[in-house]
């Protein structure tokens, strides 16, 4: 299906709403029935009929069908954040006594989920460097039920090669999931790779506007289907019709901002490798960066995040070089509108927090939406300090 019809035009049924052009938001909790034949109908499949809005939801539901499409899924569930998506996804696939082998460093939730939360019920887990199939193959053990792959990371951008890993699970009999937030749909759709299940911070550029939080797992209609029945519907961390009706409205723009996203990062990131005050740029779509031709291969392009190395003399230099910048805000997250810097020596100095293990010269940039040459003029008054 083409990209425009799904984010223009796919699941939105307007004859059924007075033909409006946007859908209304069903803020509805109940859905009533006319008959006991109509109950029990809505009943033999609560995924995809309207019993009640923790289970399905008509707003939520087209979301659903958009965000699914964009995978090349079969179909979708909507969280109410991107750990709610990771921790469901993770959970249907695990039990007691059960092994993940996970890329290591992956988001510092899921790093909890895996050493605080699973290990209290029996799930025990390996982190292996994911850049290296043989240490991924070397990890799995008899018990290991899911290999769990952030490709890029969204700190450290170490890629694992989908069709390898997707092709190595299925000969073990291993289930693949995938953090794809990094990349989006738009650049990479790990399911035509052979993943079985894809995550996603929606927070990030699925909404795109940094005023909704939400998570999606994407997967095959068998597997959604359990973690509908299972995890979904028990846990109950779903995401309100308001914010499915926002992040409609996102997804609108989704392939515009991604590219953007990216050319512009691409050319912030190239300006800055020729820097003197740079040491070293962190971008997976610079032909510097050790992964390159891997990452060349499975993605499309990489939107707005990188990362840069500074040469700066001292820790006071590089607190002058952050307060200068005026044109990024500082904040964690990502994916919105707005260009971000998250510097690690913010992560230094924190009373009862141990010291970042990242180096203090290291900063991770995000490119929004501004004009890329705006934001270089910027970092080209910044850098002076240095
Ligand atoms: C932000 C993020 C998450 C968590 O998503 P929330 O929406 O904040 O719960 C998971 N994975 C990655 C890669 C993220 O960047």
């Amino acid at each position: 299906m083409h990209l425009s019809e799904i984010l223009i035009h796919l699941g939105e049924e307007r004859e059924k709403y007075f033909n409006a052009v946007s859908p209304p938001v069903i803020q509805s909790s109940n859905f009533v029935f006319k008959d006991l034949a109509a109950f029990r109908q809505a009943f033999s499949s609560e995924l995809d009929n309207h019993v009640y809005t923790r289970g399905n939801n008509p707003t939520v539901a087209i979301l659903r069908k958009k965000v699914a499409a964009l995978e090349g899924a079969e179909d979708a569930l909507i969280f109410g954040s991107g750990s709610a998506a990771v921790a469901n996804a993770v959970l249907s696939q695990v039990q007691a006594g059960d092994h993940i082998v996970c890329v290591e460093s992956p988001y510092s939730w899921t790093k909890t989920l895996l050493q605080q939360f699973l290990m209290r019920f029996g799930v025990s887990h390996t982190y292996v460097d994911g850049r290296d199939l043989g240490k991924i193959e070397a990890a799995i053990q008899g018990n290991t039920r899911l290999l769990y792959l952030e490709s890029p990371n969204s700190l450290t951008f170490a890629i694992q090669d989908l069709e390898a890993c997707a092709k190595l699970a299925k000969a073990k009999n291993i289930t693949t999931i995938i953090d794809n937030s990094y990349a989006s749909p738009i650049f990479q759709q790990p399911i035509l790779h052979g993943i079985d299940l894809v995550v996603h911070s929606a927070t990030k550029y699925l909404n795109g506007h940094s005023d909704v939080v939400a998570g999606v797992v994407c997967g095959s209609k068998e597997k959604i289907q359990k973690i509908f029945a299972e995890e979904f519907m028990t846990l109950g961390g779903i995401i309100s019709p308001h914010d499915a009706a926002l992040m409609i409205r996102g997804l609108r723009t989704l392939e515009l901002r991604m590219h953007r996203s990216d050319q512009s990062s691409r050319k912030i990131a190239a300006f800055l490798e020729q820097q003197p005050q740079i040491e070293q740029v962190l971008h997976p779509l610079l032909p510097s960066f050790p992964q390159y031709e891997l990452a060349s291969k499975q993605m499309k392009g990489t939107g707005g995040l990188f990362s840069a190395y500074l040469n700066a003399a001292s820790k006071q230099d590089m607190e002058q070089f952050v307060h200068r910048l005026k044109r990024f805000l500082m904040a964690v997250s990502w994916g919105g509108h707005e260009s971000l810097i998250l510097p690690s020596i913010g992560f230094y100095d924190i009373p009862g927090r141990e010291n970042s293990p990242l180096p203090w010269n290291l900063v991770r940039f995000y490119i929004g939406l501004e004009d890329p040459d705006w934001l270089i003029e910027d970092l080209t008054q910044a850098l002076q300090v240095l």
